[in-house]
């Protein structure tokens, strides 16, 4: 399959000079399989779903996009995405089941309709549906897509992991580990739902919001350490770690430290616009 990163950012988009090489649009990864000419399954829809447009050469979208949670920087995208707001897309949109046994569309207007913005999701032009992710693994755009609840910080958040018969992929852009524990370096449990989507997965993207330094202060917002990142893939044979989700005001000098810093261990530092093939 092809992976592309279309936004990389956590929190909240960070446009500015300090952040061009690892760009600053949040959280977005299209994916298209080797055989498909264009990306049809999307994992978030931050403001970075805003590079699909592009992608698809002026072409409708027509596929799936799997939404980990609702916070902004994994949404904020949707009414901006060109190429699914048009009378011949054909969108399939699946959120994780809502703690307050919302129904997923209603989930979604509660932040996309007015006053909070001018349209509500019912307003997108073409086909969409809109529906949760259950338990059991879902057939989507010719992928094999699994849904573990993962603990994160505020409204029920999962994590994928993605087949294609041939690649795995694992995507946890949010996670809070330290929730079930300080596990043995402090920077959260090793637990099962995350060993499980990351188990000998080909690629794995990880939250990597903070820097060990920061978990003490910091992992009550919700986040991972960019080290336990690392330390998952390394418990569960994940053959490669990449480090996405950044901390928005994480300049590129930083990131290129950060790079530096683990680059023994295989990891590498997401970059908005890279395209991996697995
Ligand atoms: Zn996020
Ligand atoms: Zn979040």
């Amino acid at each position: 399959m092809r992976v592309y990163l279309c936004g990389v950012r956590g929190s909240t988009p960070s446009p500015g000079a300090e952040f061009l090489r690892y760009g600053g649009h949040t959280s977005c990864v299209a994916l298209a399989r080797e055989d498909a000419a264009q990306p049809a399954l999307v994992l978030d829809a931050g403001t970075g779903l805003r590079r699909l447009t592009p992608l698809l050469g002026g072409a409708p979208f027509r596929g799936t996009i799997l939404l980990t949670h609702l916070h902004w920087d994994h949404v904020q995208g949707l009414p901006f995405f060109a190429a699914g707001d048009r009378p011949d897309a054909r969108v399939s949109l699946l959120l994780p089941e809502q703690e307050d046994g919302a129904g997923a569309e209603q989930a979604l207007a509660k932040n996309m309709s007015p006053p909070s913005f001018p349209i509500e999701p019912s307003e997108l032009r073409g086909e969409w549906t809109f529906g949760t992710v259950a338990a059991r693994p879902l057939e989507a755009e010719g992928f094999t897509v699994e849904a573990r609840r993962i603990p994160h910080k505020g409204g029920a958040t999962v994590g994928y992991r993605v087949s294609d018969g041939h690649s795995v992929l694992t995507y946890m852009p949010d996670h809070c580990p330290t929730v079930c524990g300080p596990g043995p370096e402090g920077w959260g449990e090793y637990h099962p739902a995350a060993l499980d989507l990351a188990r000998d997965t080909d690629l794995l993207i990880h939250d990597a919001f903070l820097m060990p330094a920061e978990v003490p202060e910091l992992a009550a917002f919700g986040h991972a350490a960019a080290d336990y990142a690392i330390g998952l893939g390394q418990r569960a044979g994940a053959r490669h770690v990449l480090l996405a989700h950044h901390k928005p005001d994480r300049t590129d000098d930083e990131l290129d430290r950060l790079a530096a810093r683990v680059a023994g261990t295989g990891a590498t530092v997401a970059a908005e616009g890279a395209m991996i093939r697995l």
